[in-house]
């Protein structure tokens, strides 16, 4: 992250839970109906994940995503162009969103549906177009709202979070070939 994050302006509660049995995340949010939104440590590497978690909270169900720290600090960073776009399609205006957030993960949102979709993408063989996978999460206007504050504040728990690098800052990096911001080698991601 590379300004800090705004921890003032919150807006709803924020509700924070501690498990200390089977995940132990520093930092655990729910969202909405199973959706949590909380950090994992795998193999010395941070994790975020928007994922389903069963009842106990203790183990995470097949539907969610998980995302590397740079992509969770891309997807903070277009959360004001997220916002807008709901709001013009609140007010029913045509609006069509795609943004890439490394990786061939993408937010879309369109109007007509009132769902904030991240997911990643593939580009199959001999395509001109990138297509969905099935893995990816799917979220309500309201469950955004949740996870947009719950984004804000994470980092005072994931403190790692702030020192991740953008892929273009950093060494893996190289223009036009990096398969972080370009994985598709052809400009269309
Ligand atoms: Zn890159």
């Amino acid at each position: 992250m590379s300004e800090k994050r705004d921890t003032e302006n919150l807006t709803g509660s924020v509700e924070i839970q501690r498990d200390d049995r089977a995940l132990k995340p520093r930092y655990m949010q729910h969202i909405g109906k199973e959706l949590y939104l909380f950090d994992s440590v795998f193999n010395g590497t941070t994790y975020i994940h928007v994922q389903e978690l069963d009842r106990e909270n203790t183990r995470s169900t097949l539907n969610g995503i998980t995302l590397t720290l740079q992509r969770c600090n891309e997807l903070y960073s277009i959360l004001p162009e997220v916002v807008i776009h709901i709001d013009q399609i609140r007010r029913s205006e045509p609006t069509f969103y795609r943004r890439h957030i490394g990786g061939n993960w993408y937010v879309t949102m369109e109007t007509g549906f009132n769902t904030v979709y991240i997911r990643k993408f593939w580009l199959p063989d001999n395509a001109t177009s990138i297509r969905a996978t099935g893995n990816g999460v799917s979220l309500s206007f309201n469950q955004f709202d949740e996870l947009k504050n719950g984004l804000r504040i994470i980092d005072s728990f994931v403190p790692e979070l702030n020192s991740v690098m953008p892929c273009y800052l950093s060494g893996n990096h190289l223009r036009d070939l990096c398969i972080e911001c370009s994985p598709n080698n052809n400009g269309i991601a």
